[in-house]
């Protein structure tokens, strides 16, 4: 009988420009790390060096296990030991990273094999203990890995491998986030939109599932372009404006926000001075005076088991 495993699951670009709440797309930058380890004494503990909750109901982690438990009748405790990886707070969707790790080791550790979209379900749960409310962009891309399209009402979740000459630069800059951040930064979305920016986004985002399908970087970038939520949120990043527009002159196909920000996707392809890409958004940052760590990085395939 297993009584421990080890998942690592991946950071994740949530919304790609025009797909709010509904694209993700999970990036090797970065894996959490979860084990999970049976216990005599029923109850879950948190184990962790890093800088995150370790109440059950406030750690994503904590609360998929605690949701898993009570809906697999498991009698024994849980100790959930967190390896973070993936900056927290930063829209690289750490939050969502420990939640589809803990989904994933507690399927394997009780043997349960949940599909991908019960995997997801319960991932997804995890995230009202950050984000306050249940979405499902992150989660999804950190269990099921490449391109994914969230339908809810009920949970569906279509999956698209990327191009496998995807490149992505990401910059995080060195900033004091705030610690509901996802919550702040729903705050500022309009409540109402225009239907000339509704047909904008609408164009742009079938285009970004039709590049996916048609393996086209080019078009991927080309269509991550955002005229509802970008323009309500880029005041809160720094030389936003500077980066993007530096990312796009070194080549970049597109740029935008990660997920609730405040790092900054550039969408590229293999070929490309990638280095070049990711100095230009350094560089823009740095006019407004903010460092930043730059990475570059492919899709992931998703969670794992750790052997
Ligand atoms: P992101 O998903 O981009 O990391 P969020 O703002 O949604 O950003 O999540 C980060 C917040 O979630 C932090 O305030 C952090 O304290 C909280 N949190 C709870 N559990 C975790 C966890 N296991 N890993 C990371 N952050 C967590």
């Amino acid at each position: 009988m297993v009584s421990k495993v080890t998942a690592l699951a991946p950071s994740s670009t949530a919304n790609l420009g025009p797909g709010f709440d509904v694209f993700g797309l999970a990036v090797n930058a970065f894996y959490d790390e979860i084990t999970l380890t049976k216990k005599k004494t029923f109850g879950i503990s948190i184990v962790t060096d890093d800088n995150i909750p370790t109440n059950p109901e406030k750690n994503t982690a904590g609360l998929v296990i605690k949701n898993m438990i009570k809906k697999f009748k498991i009698k024994d405790g849980i100790e959930i030991k967190i390896k973070k990886n993936v900056p927290a707070g930063f829209g690289m969707g750490s939050s969502a990273a420990s939640a589809a790790a803990a989904a994933f080791a507690f399927d394997r550790l009780y043997n349960l094999k949940l599909d991908g979209n019960s995997l997801v379900e319960f991932a997804g749960m995890g995230e009202k203990a950050s984000a306050g409310s249940i979405h499902y962009d992150n989660v999804a891309a950190s269990v099921l890995g490449g391109f994914v399209i969230v339908r809810t009402n009920p949970l569906d979740i279509i999956r698209i491998d990327p191009p496998s000459n995807l490149r992505m630069c990401i910059a995080v800059p060195k900033l004091q986030v705030p610690k509901k951040k996802t919550k702040v930064s729903r705050g500022v979305i309009p409540k109402k939109i225009s239907l000339q920016d509704s047909i904008t986004n609408l164009s742009n985002a079938t285009s970004i599932v039709a590049g996916f399908m048609n393996k086209d970087p080019e078009l991927i970038g080309k269509s991550v372009k955002d005229v509802i939520v970008e323009p309500a949120r880029q005041h809160m990043i720094p030389g936003f404006a500077k980066v993007k527009e530096n990312a796009l002159k070194a080549g970049a196909f597109g740029v935008t926000i990660s997920g609730a920000g405040p790092s900054v996707i550039a969408f590229s392809k293999s070929s490309a001075d990638l280095k070049k890409i990711s100095m230009a958004m350094k560089r823009g940052f740095k006019s407004a005076k903010t460092d930043c760590q730059t990475i570059i990085c492919k899709p992931s395939i998703g969670a794992s088991i750790k052997r």
